[in-house]
């Protein structure tokens, strides 16, 4: 079960429930807590401008609500890219000085354009098109919860329904929507919840050269 940036940390209870209703057990959960920095985004004024419009966000929040029955992903995940993360999950976003009440909801992987994108494991595409803001956009449903977005894709080489294998080539990075260069954004949605994706795969930190622990 994914636990959500802004849960507050804390004692819970979890109930486990059948279909019904009836509750058939349940266990005690502790969230501790951490912290995320802020880092501010420098954006060109016609960038910083971009908005999702309502279909945008329909389209989005529907994949998002979305658990399919066959799991067709395994842990670990591959990596997309090869490159080093450029900004961690979790940090919250400043455009040009201004607090946007935004977080960064996936990480952003160093790349040069042009470089393929690779599938992070099996699974269904259902989305496959430009946003106003993300970009080229592709986005895959594992199963049972487990979803993956890549994001400002300059080219995308698969489309909705399509059945993709783990490392399969999707489309080309690129610095389509909010970017201010060319890198790879990419998202871990567990039951609709992002996650950070460096519980997924081990990945360097571009800042300090060492490998990020794999704490899940
Ligand atoms: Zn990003």
């Amino acid at each position: 079960m994914p636990i959500a940036v802004a849960d507050a940390p804390g004692a819970y209870e979890i109930d486990f429930l059948a279909d019904d209703g009836a509750k058939l057990a349940s266990a005690k959960l502790t969230i501790r807590a951490t912290s995320f920095p802020t880092q501010n985004v420098v954006l060109a004024p016609q960038i910083e401008a971009l908005h999702s419009t309502p279909e945008d966000i329909a389209t989005l929040t529907e994949f998002r609500n979305t658990v399919s029955d066959v799991k067709y992903w395994e842990d670990p995940l591959t990596a997309p890219v090869p490159g080093c993360v450029l900004s961690p999950f979790g940090v919250k976003r400043l455009h040009n000085g201004k607090p946007t009440g935004e977080f960064h909801a996936g990480i952003d992987q160093r790349s040069p354009a042009g470089r393929p994108i690779h599938a992070v494991a099996a699974g269904t595409v259902k989305i496959a098109q430009p946003f106003a803001v993300l970009g080229g956009t592709v986005a895959i449903d594992h199963g049972q919860g487990l979803e993956t977005m890549y994001l400002h894709m300059a080219k995308l080489l698969v489309a909705p329904g399509a059945h993709v294998e783990k490392g399969e080539v999707i489309g080309y990075v690129g610095a389509t929507g909010r970017a201010n260069g060319p890198h790879l954004h990419w998202v871990v949605d567990v039951n609709g919840v992002p996650v950070n994706p460096q519980q997924w795969v081990t990945l360097k930190s571009c800042s300090s050269g060492k490998t990020q622990p794999k704490t899940k």
